[in-house]
């Protein structure tokens, strides 16, 4: 290991910018959570490394924010909601294969994230600025250093939100965070979009031999418990193309990670959010493990897309359309707040008073897929945004405390959308009644959530 080190010299940084809400990240954790303080009436400026807003959904092309929808499904409404409603009115979504639900179409979500931005008069936008250092006075942020083509730059904040998913802001200000060790994190994902598709040839085999998810129960990474009423519901799941090609020597044996969903089969040939390829013991915070599983992720898709030629019905003439402009990552830090959700919670249909929002009874990762067929839902209460020994500062998103199982449940974006909102109001109205975060009163957080259209128990 090399220790060589060198000190980095002391220098002035200009401030250019002051703000009520700093929301750092535009994720489904962190949008909502600028829309909602703007809507709450405060000044809010967004930072975001990329050049467009959405995170997972519009880099990476994660699609299905909605797609565990069934006809009892108790929404969690609000912003989560307004994302899917804006997506179809913008032209941004085509009706989604398993649910009762619309997918949203990764490249469309970017110009309905800035139209949801820019009609808001009080949110700063500032994209192509990489969060680098939190500004801290004894343990209370009171802003953030970034670094961009512009060098650094200092922003002043009352309130900051970690919603950058890898929790960089609170684990940068010291306060205390967890990782499941790099061995049993959830895979990483390179994710592809496809053109060239016969719709109607590969709509016929998917009729001819429909897979439901039991199918996913194939062993290895697949290997899934379910409550056992998700078994015979149909799942866009491909895997037996991927076999047949193992079985030819076109796909190397040990690649038998190389299966998962299509998302959307659009009119025009596009077949997207092909989520298909599943990379074990990547560290989503480091930087050699990113650079790594990028180049992996892109061979074994070309690999996926040659076996899509050979073996799946109406995809002999594709070829690459995209690939997300960054690899996905799943699972890295989660903060220690000061409640930190539980198995049983997400579970048994988890209770709080402090409640800033309610997901239904969607769980899907660590082995486990549970879909919220039946109205069973979860609360979510406020004390689970706010990290341990710091103040001024939330949480939103996948990186809010919890243990594995209740990731598989709050990872998910329509979830980080409600954490989102509800950290967003928080912010706000700790700033406009000049009450700390964790003073400030929960009804009054409730109640402005009401008001901006979310439920809360
Ligand atoms: C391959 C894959 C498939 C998935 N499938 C589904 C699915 O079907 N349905 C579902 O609901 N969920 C799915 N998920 C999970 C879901 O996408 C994520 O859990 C969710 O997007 C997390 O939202 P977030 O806002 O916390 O983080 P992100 O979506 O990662 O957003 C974080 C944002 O912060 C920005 N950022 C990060 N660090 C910094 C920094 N230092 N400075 C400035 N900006 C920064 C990023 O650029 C990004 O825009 C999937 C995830 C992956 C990877």
């Amino acid at each position: 290991m090399n220790t060589q080190t060198i000190t980095e010299p002391a220098r002035q940084i200009e401030v250019v910018h002051t703000t009520d809400v700093l929301v750092v990240g535009s994720g489904p954790g962190g949008l909502p959570a600028a829309l909602a303080a703007a809507r709450a009436g405060v000044e809010v400026t967004l930072v975001e490394r990329f050049g467009c807003f959405g995170g997972n959904l519009t880099v990476v092309g994660v699609e299905g924010m909605h797609w565990y929808r069934h006809e009892q499904t108790v929404e969690s409404n609000g912003i989560v909601r307004e994302f899917e409603e804006a997506a179809k009115q913008m032209g941004a979504a085509v009706q989604e294969s398993q649910s009762l639900s619309y997918e949203i179409d990764s490249e469309g979500f970017k110009l309905v994230a800035d139209k949801l931005v820019l009609d808001e008069a009080n949110i700063r936008p500032m994209l192509h600025r990489q969060f680098v250092a939190p500004i801290m006075e004894g343990n209370t942020i009171v802003g953030i250093i970034t670094e961009s083509k512009a060098g650094r730059e200092a922003i002043l904040a009352k309130r900051v939100i970690d919603a950058t998913g890898d929790a960089d802001v609170i684990a940068r200000a010291g306060a205390p965070t967890f990782m499941t060790p790099k061995e049993s994190m959830m895979a990483a994902s390179v994710m592809f979009h496809v053109a060239g598709v016969d719709k109607i040839k590969f709509m016929e085999g998917i009729k001819a031999d429909p897979q439901t998810y039991k199918d996913w129960g194939g062993g290895g990474e697949w290997n899934i418990e379910t409550t056992g009423k998700e078994d015979e519901m149909f799942s866009p799941f491909l895997k037996k193309p991927f076999e047949q090609a193992i079985k030819d020597g076109l796909i190397p044996a040990n690649l038998n990670t190389i299966a998962g969903t299509w998302g959307a089969i659009h009119d025009t040939g596009e077949l997207t959010y092909m989520n298909l390829i599943h990379l074990d013991g990547c560290d989503g915070t480091d930087p050699d493990d990113l650079t790594q599983f990028e180049f992996e992720g892109r061979r074994q898709s070309m690999l996926a897309i040659e076996a899509l030629r050979r073996y799946t019905p109406g995809c002999s003439g594709i070829r690459l359309r995209n690939f997300g402009m960054t690899i996905g990552i799943r699972d890295t830090r989660k903060v220690d707040c000061l409640y930190n959700m539980t198995s049983t919670d997400v579970r048994e249909q988890g209770r709080f008073e402090d409640s800033v929002g309610i997901f239904p009874e969607f769980i899907d990762g660590y082995g486990i897929l549970i879909l919220p067929t039946t109205g069973r839902y979860f609360e979510i209460p406020y004390q689970n945004l706010l990290p341990k020994g710091v103040e001024n500062l939330l949480v939103s998103g996948r990186a809010t405390g919890g243990d594995r199982v209740s990731h598989a449940a709050t990872r998910n974006m329509a979830c980080c959308a409600v954490t989102g909102q509800a950290a967003g109001v928080a912010a706000a109205l700790s700033v406009k009644s000049s009450q700390s975060l964790a003073k400030v009163d929960v009804r009054s957080i409730q109640k402005e959530l009401e008001r901006q259209g979310a439920r809360v128990h």
